[in-house]
Order: structure tokens, then sequence, then C-alpha cells
């Protein structure tokens, strides 16, 4: 996808101005109250499980084996037979990233709205109410501080489960206010990308512009001397795998993960070749040099933070 920096989007405020001129009644696309920037102390809503089927038994969908819940639950719902990594929440994430106790959620107020007035097989104002109402979520990211193994750090999570984990305003608007954030207290950034979806389409050219948003304030950071840490892990795809999930100065993946732009299905009928076998798998990004490292869940805590200290953050 061809990106351009107009300079009007660089600011992460943008998106309040930015509502198309067809649009009536117009309204921003991100709904902030007011007095609502600075950090929560409040964790994340809790949520029903998804990923590892309730019951006792559930079938792996990597080895297809009949494996105890509860081992694959203590195993980071990982399977225990052939390594397969299923689904977590955002919420599951941060519990898993980060010290216990030591979340603090940022800009948990902002909400998404429907600056376009976008219906598909449902309007798009009720498509985000009942998304809202079964992930727990108000959007598909969750972002704030930590620590990991003692060491503080700007964490941000997307969730697959939230309408695919697609990058609306609100997406963009929090993981670009995260970034700034850990610009201005010289903060490691760590953000974990689960997102099927890329670019949400329901908000047309304004979540495209999520992804030159984001990564402005990723190439400031960058400037700043900070150190962006990048987990992709299963699916990354899209607007966010073709901006700030390929921004890091370290690439992790967890195994097995699809990560890519347009799916395989796309590419076959438009280039009409024959695509190579493991395509968009992360073994096979990682054989091509676009991921530096693949990194078991079980693992992730420990190398980041070995890579923060190692980094000199
Ligand atoms: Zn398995």
């Amino acid at each position: 996808m061809e990106r351009r920096r107009p300079s009007a989007i660089a600011s992460s405020a943008a998106v309040q101005t930015a509502a198309p001129q067809n649009s009536a009644p117009r309204q921003p696309a991100v709904a902030e109250p007011a007095a609502t920037n600075g950090p929560s102390a409040r964790g994340p809503a809790p949520r029903p499980k998804r990923g590892v089927p309730e019951g006792l038994w559930l079938k792996c969908d990597g080895c297809g084996a009949t494996i105890y819940r509860k081992e694959a639950e203590e195993l980071l719902n990982v399977c225990p037979q052939c390594g397969f990594h299923w689904y977590v929440s955002a919420a599951t994430r941060m519990e898993q990233l980060l010290d216990a106790g030591t979340f603090e959620e940022c800009d948990a107020d902002l909400k998404p709205t429907d600056p376009l007035g976008f219906r598909d097989k449902k309007p798009y104002a009720d498509r985000i109410v009942s998304e809202q109402k079964r992930t727990g979520l108000k959007d598909a990211a969750l972002t704030g501080t930590g620590m990991i193994r003692a060491r503080r750090v700007a964490c941000g999570v997307t969730d697959s489960s939230f309408i695919m984990g697609s990058m609306g305003s609100v997406v963009g608007e929090r993981l670009a206010r995260l970034v700034e954030r850990a610009t201005a207290g010289k903060l490691p950034l760590i953000i974990i990308s689960a997102s099927g979806g890329g670019a949400r389409m329901h908000e047309g050219i304004l979540s495209l512009m999520q992804m030159a948003k984001v990564s402005a304030a990723l190439a400031r950071y960058s400037q700043a001397g900070g150190l962006f840490i990048s987990v992709l892990t299963n699916p990354t795809m899209g607007g966010v795998a073709a901006s700030f999930a390929s921004l890091g100065d370290l690439c992790f993946a967890e195994p097995r993960a699809l990560i890519g732009f347009a799916g395989p299905r796309t590419i076959k009928a438009t280039i009409r070749v024959e695509l190579p076998k493991g395509f968009q798998t992360s073994e096979f990004l990682l054989e091509h040099g676009f991921i530096d490292r693949i990194v078991p869940r079980k693992d992730l805590k420990s190398e980041i933070a070995r890579a923060i200290d190692y980094c000199g953050g």
C-alpha cells in the first residue's frame, strides 16, 4: 500500500477534525470526555474467555488432539502436544506479560463513533455496541503502562476478537498516545499485535490515516532514542502489519502466526503464481529476514526483559 504523510495527520488530535464533508450530523471519530488523559488505576474490565473453549476438554486447532483444558491454560493457552498458540484476550495478555498488579490503563474512556454512518450487514453503530458487550472492551486495543520484571514499560495490545482487531480511529489514537507517552517518559515501548482485520473499513479513510499517524509518532519516538519491541501474533494482517507492527527496532513473533498484508487467495488471484509453502507464517518470515526472532509465549516476558537490558533501556 502506498503510504502518504500529509503533515495534517501527524498530530494525534487530527482524527477529531477529520470528519468527511458529506457526513451529517458531523461527529468526531473519537469521542472523548474531558479530563481522561491521565493514566487510570483501573485494570481492564473482566471479560469472558475466548480461544480456549469452555468445558473440561478441547480439540487443538493445530494437531487435532484432545487436550485437558486446564493443562493448556497453565501453559498460557498453548497446546502441550504441538505448541499451537491459541487466542488470548488483550486483558489476559497484559496479565501474562506484566508484573502482577502493575498495569495502569491509559485513555480508557476513548470510545468509537460512527462518523460515516456506515452500514454493512448491520449499522456500524449497532456493531460497536454488540462488540463492546460481547468483549468487555471499548475498542480493539488496550494500552497503558506497567512493569516487566521490574522494568517500567509502555505497553499496547490489539485484540482480534473485537471486529477482527482492526484499526479504527480509537485503536490508532490509543496507540499514538501510548507512543507519545513512551517518548515523554523515556519508556521502552511494547506493542503486541493480534489484528486480522488491518484498517477498519467501517471508518473508511479515517482508519487508513491511523497507519500514518501511529507511524509518525513512532518516528518521533525513534528520533528520541526510544526502544520499540513489536510482537506479532496470530493473526497480524493488513494495515496493522503494514504500519506500526512492522516498525519495531526488534520484531518478535509467536510460533506459526499468520502474518502478512493481503490474504493468500487475494495475492494468488492477483499475481497468478503458486505461493511458496508456509507463506505468511512466522517461520517463513524469519527465514526471509522480516522478523528477528520467534519467541514462544512462555518465553515472551523474559525475552522482552532481556532485550530491554541488552539495548540499555
Ligand atoms: Zn496441538
